[in-house]
């Protein structure tokens, strides 16, 4: 395949996933456990070797990478103009439970390591970065008021409003795990006590089940008839479909698409359950809005990272190809 080349990279809690693609569709895909040792560049220097081992691996150049995409988790701010990650489940300085990440980091800062070798760069939100994608190749097509919630180990989302994608001044719109939902409720990462992701999160729900290591113990012990579990659940399910609605009710939307490994493992479990409490809410408000699982699936990530620099005759061809669902295997390197 021949060039110009963009870079997709999406930084999640666990993990690193860096891709290539050329006009014709996504060359390679590779992903790394993420670093949270060391210095504050860790991840920027983790970054730049996967950028450069992609490129190794399909025999492409640094310099044909005309632009580089990255979603992350955040939040970011601002200093100096430049955008730095400053992310609670990255950065052990900013967690509440500090014992739990293995650095002291209070920002990363991204741009600065990465700008120095691969020239364009735009960051953002994953969530952000996740609607944007939904809304090109995906469930939200065509869709001027749209929401991306995603529903796994926390909870993120981004969103259009009247067809303008919405930043706030730090790229931190909406944040919408992060909004009140309980007046005395669990600890969240932030540091909020009752917000949605302390409810709902797939975090909360291990918790609250308690001996589990995952949410998907607990999805298996509703299968299974277990009343906790149900209980636990139906909770976390009102809680959801109540923070959509207080989102609906500041911005008047057309649809919600849902994402997230919790959502889609068990959409026949939680989509009933959530519609049934949204459409309560101020029917005015809510009845004709629509809830939609996600489209892109496990390819989400790449797609999110990739939208974020793609040029319009890119965009057009892929609409039309869909090339994304014939990408090589992921390439995984050990830690
Ligand atoms: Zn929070």
């Amino acid at each position: 395949m021949t060039g110009p080349y963009l870079a997709g990279v999406d930084i999640g809690g666990t993990k690193i996933t860096v891709s290539l693609a050329n006009i014709e569709g996504i060359s390679v895909k590779i992903y790394q456990g993420i670093r949270l040792e060391g210095s504050n560049t860790t991840i920027p220097e983790q970054v730049d070797l996967l950028l450069g081992y992609a490129c190794d691996h399909i025999g492409v150049r640094a310099d044909e990478i005309m632009a580089v995409g990255v979603s992350s988790c955040g939040p970011f701010v601002k200093e100096n103009d430049e955008l730095i990650i400053a992310a609670p489940n990255l950065c052990g300085g900013l967690a509440i439970d500090r014992g739990i990440i293995p650095n002291d980091w209070t920002r990363i800062p991204l741009e600065s390591v990465l700008s120095r070798r691969w020239g364009r760069m735009t960051i953002e939100n994953d969530g952000v970065a996740a609607i944007m994608a939904e809304r090109l190749f995906g469930a939200g097509r065509g869709e001027d008021d749209v929401v991306y919630v995603t529903w796994s180990t926390g909870i993120g989302s981004g969103a259009y409003v009247d067809g303008r994608l919405i930043h706030g001044k730090n790229g931190n719109a909406p944040h919408i795990g992060h909004i009140y939902l309980a007046e005395d409720g669990p600890p969240c990462g932030c540091g909020n006590f009752g917000d949605m992701e302390s409810l709902v999160s797939g975090v909360a729900i291990a918790r609250d089940f308690g001996s589990v290591r995952s949410a998907e113990e607990v999805f298996a012990a509703y299968r299974g008839g277990d009343g906790k579990a149900e209980e636990i659940i139906n909770r976390a399910v009102i809680n959801f479909a109540r923070g959509l609605a207080s989102i609906n009710a500041v911005l008047d939307t057309s649809v919600f698409l849902i994402g997230g490994s919790v959502f889609i493992n068990n959409i026949d479990i939680l989509l009933p359950g959530i519609e049934a409490e949204f459409y309560r809410s101020f029917p005015l408000l809510s009845e004709d809005v629509d809830i939609r699982p996600c489209a892109l699936g496990a390819f989400l990530g790449d797609m999110a990272a990739f939208s974020l620099v793609m040029p319009d005759e890119w965009i057009k061809k892929w609409q039309d190809n869909r090339p994304w669902e014939h990408a090589p295997p992921a390439v995984i390197l050990e830690k």
